[in-house]
């Protein structure tokens, strides 16, 4: 009997549409249903669930005890279920989030502390298409693509975590879309997720503090600039089209060449809001690392505002590449500086918790061996 009543519970639980991720106007258009609702009902909500984290329509107590029952009747406000959560030597967090559907949407999120600010690396799909050879998440088939819901959640738990509602300074100052999945195969998700992490009325996340970081889906890289404005990454990894089709497969239909000028047009749209491009370039030994390559390079991206950011591989079972040496790395990087281009070498972080770039994969097989 107990039980029957539990399962009920939870089966009116799960029944429940969950209001994280939702535009403003869906949260108007859904709440507009309710006869006690106001006009302005849905902004309260807003600003109750992004400005101060309440996740109990009964913490909202400027609205009417009755529409606050009627609210908890039909809706939760649910960031995920965080399966597990591990801190690294260096600080960088990482988390298993599971969403109710299947046991195998699983994702991982993870965030890296800075002296005076945090960046979340947040996952846009469950595993990926696209099989970047270097990449574990690509060993790991596309299950499917997150809802925006699950994006902002992601935010969410993070935020919760570090404290971060009801405060002027936010902890987690920064985004960037580079934990699992390809971003601009779920933009439609990913972008309503930006709107709701921005909007100035609830996260305010500043636009410029948002990266998305694609493998080179040319049609939908202006879309990054014109939809939502937010900065933008492109994993490059190499200067030529035979070693980035091997490298990144997405190449063979989307060669270097148009991506950069899917580049340019993105940059011409930022106009004087844009930052920098970010490229990433995974530095893997005696594959992509000469000294020739780096000077190829510069011949490329000289004409654009651009950034190189230099990744040290990171390895993972089974992985067929080396990263490249320090000095090898270094001496790469001078010379990309010193041919006129901003350049960078990502510190690895994380790794000892398998959090650090290109680290994930949320298999269940790996989940089953992380729970136990
Ligand atoms: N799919 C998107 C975003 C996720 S990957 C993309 O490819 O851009 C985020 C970054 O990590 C990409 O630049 C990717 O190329 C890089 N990366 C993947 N595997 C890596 C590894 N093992 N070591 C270092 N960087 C890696
Ligand atoms: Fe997918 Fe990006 Fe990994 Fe390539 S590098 S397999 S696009 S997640």
């Amino acid at each position: 009997m107990l039980r029957r009543r539990c399962y009920s519970r939870l089966a009116a639980a799960l029944a429940k549409k969950n209001l994280i991720g939702l535009s403003l106007p869906q949260l108007q258009h859904e709440l507009a249903t309710i006869p006690e609702a106001r006009k302005y009902t849905a902004q309260q909500v807003w600003e109750h669930m992004y400005r101060r984290g309440i996740t109990d329509f009964q913490g909202m107590t400027n609205l009417s005890k009755t529409l606050r029952s009627e609210l908890d009747s039909r809706y939760k406000i649910h960031y995920g279920h965080v399966q597990l959560a591990q801190v690294s030597r260096d600080q960088t967090r990482k988390w298993l989030v599971g969403f109710a559907d299947d046991p195998r949407a699983v994702v991982e999120s993870v965030l890296i502390p800075e002296p005076d600010r945090a960046t979340l690396c947040v996952s846009s799909q469950i595993g990926c298409s696209l099989q970047c050879s270097f990449c574990h998440t690509g060993t790991q088939k596309l299950f499917r693509s997150l809802t925006a819901s699950e994006v902002v959640g992601q935010y969410m738990i993070a935020a919760k975590e570090a404290n971060d509602f009801n405060v002027t300074k936010k902890t987690v100052s920064n985004m960037v879309f580079m934990g699992q999945g390809e971003p601009l195969y779920n933009w439609r998700q990913v972008r309503q997720a930006i709107q709701v992490l921005t909007d100035t009325n609830g996260i305010a996340m500043p636009k410029h503090k948002i990266t998305v970081s694609t493998s080179g889906v040319v049609p939908l890289i202006p879309n990054v600039a014109s939809d939502v404005g937010v900065s933008l990454a492109i994993s490059l990894h190499a200067t030529r089209n035979d070693l980035r089709d091997v490298l990144v497969p997405l190449n063979k239909t989307f060669p270097l060449e148009i991506v950069l000028e899917a580049c340019t047009t993105y940059a011409q749209l930022m106009g004087n809001r844009g930052r920098r491009i970010t490229f990433e370039y995974v530095m893997l030994d005696g594959v992509n690392d000469s000294q020739s390559e780096a000077r190829d390079l510069v011949r490329l991206l000289r004409q654009l505002p651009s950034h190189v950011n230099l990744i040290p591989f990171n390895p993972w079972p089974g992985s067929i590449y080396r990263t490249s040496k320090p000095e090898k790395i270094e001496k790469f990087a001078r010379i990309v500086m010193e041919g006129g281009v901003h350049c960078t070498v990502r510190r690895p972080r994380g790794q000892d918790i398998m959090a650090a770039c290109g680290q994930l994969k949320s298999s269940a097989e790996k989940k089953r061996s992380l729970v136990t």
